[in-house]
């Protein structure tokens, strides 16, 4: 089966030049010129298409694509499975490469969802999470040590919604020391801003809804892997067994966003920097996390692990949780919404939305308080969006 990237060199139609942009291939199959080419493919013999759950040229070398930003100047080839969506692209990992009674460790303060996903549902299948301070490596080699069972290591850095960071390379090492996959969310960072692949990471998911495509207008992940038998025959199976396949359209508007992705991180963090800063100096203002203050306790750390400090923050007011509340319904240019990465300044409450699930001591221990308040810090003219807080908090 089709499994190496796909790049669009020619078009269908053979009296035109070829496309300047990617086409949509929006076909469900592959049609083959007889039947010795059709057993070629099947058998994997010869190279081409067949269904497009399996592969879609479109998706492939969107995914591709990805794939070589991830590993940019690191001098090393990666591959990657398109899914779905950013929860596709987690559940399609875990599915392929571990197997009931291997356990994952993990952090408290992941993205919601994905905490969700891996107590209920692989819960159910008898694949448990360990969740542990990720930021003590004495703690993790502790759980590695005292069980053998723990054969993938997940984590996110900056995490949601405090932007507390991890040392990538001393996790991977500990992982690696007891044969164990280390897999990270990189979808707070982009390759732009981190390459976690530098830091000995295994496997990359990314939810690329949010800042590689960047324009809130598609659902989709990313699995990248350094291993491609790995990535073959057990994340690509996985992706077309469980068919959490990329819609052709979706991997479009995804390779649309990208060609602004430089332009975009440089604006978002330029943004957020104003933005921390100015809110830090507010007087109503108790606390802001961003990793581009140095008041953040994990500042030090990104600035030797990413190359920029991101687009999200959040902070807290002063007045708890009525304030918080007050200052989101005075919010007027903003967007009151739950996603972030867009081009558009959105800011969400964590406690009331995206860490709803999350038992309440759990999230103060993880510095999620009630009155805390997150932004997903836009590309428009900054002192708009100052603006627009400003008021919200006076
Ligand atoms: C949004 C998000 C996900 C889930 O992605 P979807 O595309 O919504 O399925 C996973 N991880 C992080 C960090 C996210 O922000």
């Amino acid at each position: 089966m089709q499994f190496d990237s796909f790049t669009v060199k020619e078009s269908p139609d053979n009296r035109t030049t070829r496309p300047h942009i990617l086409p949509i291939y929006a076909t469900s199959s592959f049609a083959f010129e007889d039947i010795d080419q059709g057993i070629g493919i099947f058998q994997n013999i010869e190279s081409g298409h067949v269904y497009s759950r399996y592969a879609n040229p479109t998706v492939d070398a969107v995914a591709q694509k990805i794939a070589d930003l991830e590993t940019h100047g690191l001098n090393m080839t990666a591959h990657a499975v398109m899914t779905s969506s950013g929860m596709s692209a987690i559940s399609t990992l875990l599915l392929g490469v571990l197997k009931t009674g291997d356990k994952v460790l993990s952090q408290a303060n992941l993205y919601g969802g994905t905490t969700d996903l891996l107590k209920s549902i692989f819960g159910q299948f008898g694949v448990e999470t360990v969740f542990a301070n990720l930021r003590d490596p004495e703690e993790v080699e502790r759980r590695f040590r005292e069980d053998s069972t723990i054969k993938m290591l997940y984590c996110e850095t900056p995490a949601n919604p405090t932007l507390a960071c991890i040392d990538i390379q001393l996790l991977s090492d500990i992982a690696h020391k007891y044969d164990a996959w280390c897999a990270i969310d990189n979808t707070f960072s982009t390759p732009y801003l981190q390459q976690p692949f530098a830091f000995g990471v295994d496997f990359i998911v990314h939810s690329t809804t949010k800042f590689l495509n960047g324009h809130g207008n598609s659902t989709a992940g990313i699995v990248i892997g350094k291993d491609k038998e790995v990535m073959r025959k057990k994340v690509w199976n996985a992706m077309k067994l469980v068919g959490t396949n990329c819609s052709p359209f979706e991997a479009w508007l995804t390779y649309n966003g990208l060609k602004t992705l430089t332009l975009r991180m440089d604006r978002h963090c330029a943004n957020a920097q104003t933005l921390a800063e100015f809110l830090e100096n507010h007087p109503a203002v108790a606390k802001v996390n961003y990793p581009g203050l140095a008041s953040h306790p994990d500042h030090a750390l990104a600035q030797r692990q990413m190359r920029g400090n991101g687009g999200m923050l959040s902070f807290e007011l002063k007045g708890g949780l009525e304030a918080g509340i007050a200052c989101m319904n005075r919010i007027r240019f903003c967007t009151l919404a739950p996603t972030l990465g867009d081009t558009d300044t959105l800011i969400l409450h964590p406690a009331s939305m995206s860490h709803l699930s999350v038992p309440k001591a759990v999230r103060l221990e993880n510095g999620i308080t009630d009155g805390l308040v997150r932004v997903s810090v836009g590309i428009e003219n900054v002192a708009d969006i100052v603006a627009d807080l400003e008021q919200a908090i006076a």
